[in-house]
């Protein structure tokens, strides 16, 4: 594959990247960093707004991502600046110990009148790893602690590959290195090591804390998972009930078969509302159901007439009327067609997401027949997240339609929806035909230019 060409995003020489970094930190900063932390992006073959529903999810790790170079300050201050050109305002100043909790906190201090939003992933991460280190005594924080940091990324941001968690991960990593005892005593690569798997899920849970509690976004936990626990090589298997992971070897499928990223430029905004809105639909139908969780409706190992029976006791449940009440007292009542898409969705996305796992864990298949039925299952996914969720848009459904008609044996819009990337399944061969196809029907719809990522099953957070 050609990375060198311009409608490739190359996940870039980390070793050069580190580099010029460091270089640009002493610039910045006037002090060398005490050292770079990534945390790459993810892709998700199955499962996408099932996470916060307790489903499960099949997602991987990215060789894209994002690096943080950091040093420590004993003023309890943050000073951030990113080279992300679209966000870049200079060094923004953020006071952690003013933080409090809550979607409308005041998590940025900033020195200029233009408060920059993105300040509150970071400010928001070290704040709930000072809650994480007054539970874990090898995570406690210095109440002194502050840090310079620099950031650039290898990711789109906004292109549904998760900038976002990369960005808590890369910074949660470089606070856990700076400011704790288990930091301290395992310097530089020997961290990795010293970060157990319990300890990476312990930070996951930390960062979803900083994204729901401060950005105010309404992730469930995919993102952050995969970016703190993914492995290089492997597809997880990520059960969102308890956030256990099982790591599939991705080898076999990927001998013949290449997946690509397709981002279509159209950037989605998670905290514009819409998200909220398609949750807030299976929140009422939640609530019409008395469970907590969606997953909760179904057996251990579902099939599709479980989620026919779930439909059925929805329909007598809700009966004649057209609305259901809201989740949210006092709120306006909810669409009842809706709510019953939103939930076929959100169960039949789970039925997929155990089809899946049982049919990439299954040494007797052959690895053609295996990238078949995974494709199809990915093809039949992007179809509800289009009818169902309704959270698809023109030029997803675009680049969907025309790569499964050059012979993709799959594809679907992955993430949240309303904007951002879509994930194919092609044979490798067919790689450079199927991108040039997309390509040229993004042209013609007048759609923005696509860019393509290479998608690489990669090592976590390091
Ligand atoms: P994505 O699908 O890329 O995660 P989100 O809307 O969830 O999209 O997150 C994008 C937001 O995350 C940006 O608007 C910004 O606030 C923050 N962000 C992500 N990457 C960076 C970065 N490199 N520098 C600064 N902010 C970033």
């Amino acid at each position: 594959m050609d990375t060198e060409d311009a409608a490739w995003l190359s996940p870039g020489d980390a070793a050069e990247i580190r580099r010029s970094l460091t270089s640009q930190f002493a610039e910045e900063f006037g002090h060398g960093p005490s050292g770079v932390w990534f945390a790459p992006g993810r892709a998700n073959l199955n499962g996408e707004h099932v996470d916060f529903h307790g489903g499960r999810c099949l997602p991987m790790a990215l060789a894209h991502g994002t690096y943080v170079a950091a040093a420590p300050r004993t003023d309890g201050m943050l000073y951030l600046r990113t080279l992300e050109p679209t966000l870049d305002a200079g060094v923004q100043q953020v006071c952690i110990s003013e933080v409090t909790s809550g979607p409308d906190a005041d998590v940025h201090t900033i020195t200029d009148d233009q408060p920059c939003g993105w300040t509150k992933y970071v400010g928001g991460t070290l704040w709930a790893l000072r809650a994480l280190g007054e539970e874990i005594d090898e995570l406690a924080v210095d109440e002194s602690f502050g840090a310079d940091l620099l950031i650039t990324s290898t990711l789109p941001i906004g292109g549904g590959l998760s900038s976002s968690a990369a960005l808590e991960c890369s910074a949660m990593l470089a606070f856990v290195a700076m400011a704790t005892p288990l930091g301290r005593a395992n310097p530089g690569a020997a961290l990795d090591a010293a970060l157990t798997d319990e300890l990476r899920a312990r930070l996951a849970a930390a960062c979803v804390r900083a994204e729901v509690e401060m950005v105010g976004a309404g992730t469930g936990g995919l993102d952050q998972t995969v970016s703190l626990r993914g492995r290089a090589a492997h597809l997880l298997s990520l059960d969102c009930r308890d956030f256990t992971v099982d790591r599939i070897p991705a080898s076999g499928l990927l001998a013949d078969h290449r997946f690509v990223a397709v981002d279509t430029g159209q950037a989605h905004w998670l905290g514009d509302g819409q998200f909220d809105d398609r949750r807030a639909d299976s929140e009422a139908a939640m609530r019409l159901l008395e469970v907590e969780r969606l997953r909760d409706l179904l057996p251990d190992r579902p099939g599709t007439a479980d989620v026919s029976a779930v439909l059925r006791r929805f329909d007598e449940r809700a009966g004649a009327g057209e609305t259901l009440p809201s989740p949210v007292d006092g709120a306006p009542a909810r669409d009842r067609a809706a709510c019953r898409r939103r939930l076929r969705h959100a169960l039949t996305e789970m039925v997929r997401s155990e089809e899946l796992h049982g049919f990439l864990s299954d040494d007797e298949l052959d690895a053609e027949s295996t990238a078949m039925l995974v494709g199809n299952l990915m093809t039949a996914g992007h179809a509800s997240m289009r009818d169902e969720a309704e959270v698809s848009f023109p030029a997803a459904n675009t680049v969907v339609e025309t790569a499964v008609e050059k012979g993709a044996p799959g594809a679907r819009l992955i993430g949240g929806g309303f904007g951002g990337s879509a994930l194919l399944l092609c044979r490798a061969d067919d790689v450079a035909t199927i991108t040039g196809a997309v390509a040229s029907a993004c042209a013609e719809a007048g759609h923005r230019t696509p860019r393509f990522l290479e998608i690489t099953p990669s090592d976590p957070a390091h």
